[in-house]
């Protein structure tokens, strides 16, 4: 939401598209739109600059904030909130400029703000909208989203989770709609964590699965979950209805529109998820864009095509290997120290190959510990494909298709046959569109 006009958008969206006879409704906000890329930006600068360099990041996130405050005419008690919570980022940033330092931990409660300010605004449209129709409440998600202490990737403890929901929650959603923040969440001492960027949309999810929603409504500002990304392929379609797994796989191998782990709860729940657009949200009770669920009625061979740049190839090669045992889980045992995700793996006789997103490359050690096992080449600058649908790899003559359509593009490293739903390979970054686009033509647009 990027200003009130969008807040007041949004509140609506919450009217025309709720079930009045849901007893339970929450609202799951994030940070107005630009505030978290602009926290972030403030603890990356604040330890490295001087002041004078940091206060213009901070001032436009005060000037975005106060604007709303005027254009919502927010009482009094409203704007002594928001400028509490403006001062706290400032003290955090202040204190980290003063340090030089930012760590994790500091990291989080500064870009926590963010979600923190725009749903104590949200209350007010929400007020506007609903009027005395129903009362609106603003709940903080640190009393109920609990996480471990993997600061600025924090994972949820669905136990704890489950347990706060029932005790604090849902005896004051009852008649009420509650207003939360998504992305934010706190350890076991109560100290700010958050579930990495993009987050908003898991800690519904996981909202959803506490409370045992009837269904997740997930607005942004796409219409819903298309064939591929419409601004690579001018062809991309939307759809209507996709399972949870493909949903699960599309977010995974990049498709932006969902976080990836937004699917996890509700499938473990088998809670449905709408996606729409907010923009264009379609008249009261008829809504446009993408139902996930158990189950779709249809099955197609592609459903759709997902791009996800920046990865790294990573192979690693000694003869050890030859009819030695234990040597990838020697390997994998370094990534799961480091807390590395790795994506794919691909392996020879004397050689592994895995895949990693290049932001989680950025650790020394992990690679000097890898460089003791073998002869380690790195290769960057790589976009993953993947073609989500059904019984991909069990469908002859398939994979022949796939390679044939993409003609002379190189494919450096191929991985299918894991998931029946997935079928993914890596090129050259300059040549990861055009193979999606022809992709596209070849499958989904006929
Ligand atoms: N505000 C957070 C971010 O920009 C979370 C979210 O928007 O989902 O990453
Ligand atoms: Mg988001």
């Amino acid at each position: 939401m990027a200003d009130a006009i969008a807040m007041r958008r949004s509140a609506k969206v919450t009217k025309d598209h709720s079930d009045e006879s849901n007893n339970i409704r929450i609202v799951v906000v994030s940070a107005t739109y630009g505030t978290t890329n602009d926290l972030v930006e403030l603890a990356t600068k604040a330890p490295t600059s001087p002041w004078s360099d940091c206060k213009p990041i901070y001032q436009r996130i005060e000037e975005r904030h106060l604007r709303i405050c005027e254009e919502l005419n927010a009482p009094e008690k409203t704007i002594r909130a928001v400028k509490k919570l403006l001062t706290e980022a400032k003290m955090m940033s202040k204190g980290m400029n003063y340090l030089k330092d930012c760590s994790p931990k500091a990291y989080d409660s500064l870009v926590s703000v963010g979600e923190r300010i725009s749903s104590t605004l949200f209350v007010l449209a929400m007020q506007e909208v609903y009027g005395s129709e129903i009362g609106i409440e603003w709940f903080d998600a640190r009393e109920v989203i609990k996480t471990d202490e993997q600061y600025g990737r924090a994972l949820p403890e669905l136990g704890k989770i489950a347990k706060l929901a029932k005790e604090k929650l849902i005896p004051i959603v009852q008649n009420k709609i509650v207003i939360t923040q998504g992305f934010i969440g706190s350890n076991e001492e109560g100290v700010t964590t958050t579930l990495g960027r993009g987050g908003s949309d898991y800690s519904a999810a996981l909202l959803a699965e506490a409370v045992n929603a009837t269904e997740l409504q997930i607005w942004t500002d796409v219409p819903g979950i298309a064939t591929t990304d419409p601004r690579i392929c001018k062809n991309a379609k939307p759809i209507n209805e996709i399972s949870f797994t493909e949903a699960a796989e599309l977010a995974t191998f990049g498709a932006k529109i969902l976080h990836p782990t937004t699917v996890w709860p509700t499938m473990r729940k088998q809670i449905p998820i709408f996606v729409g657009s907010s923009i264009d949200s379609g008249n009261a009770g008829e809504r446009q864009g993408t139902w996930v669920r158990e189950a779709a009625k249809e099955t197609p061979l592609v459903r759709a095509i997902a791009l996800r740049e920046k990865q790294t190839i990573i192979t690693i090669t000694t003869p050890r290997m030859v009819s030695a045992y234990g040597y990838l889980a020697d390997i994998f045992s370094i990534f799961k120290r480091h807390k590395t995700p790795v994506d794919l793996v691909t392996t020879s006789e004397i050689s592994v190959s895995l895949t990693v997103h290049d932001q989680d490359l950025l650790n020394k050690e992990l690679l000097d510990e890898v460089n003791a096992l073998g002869q380690v080449t790195i290769e960057n600058d790589l976009s993953l494909v993947s073609l989500i649908g059904n019984n991909i790899n069990h469908t002859s003559g398939f994979g022949r298709e796939i390679l044939n359509s993409v003609g002379d593009i190189n494919v450096r490293l191929l991985s299918s046959g894991a998931s029946k739903h997935n079928f993914c390979f890596l090129v050259d970054r300059n040549h990861a569109n055009l193979a999606i686009e022809k992709l596209h033509e070849q499958f989904l647009e006929n």
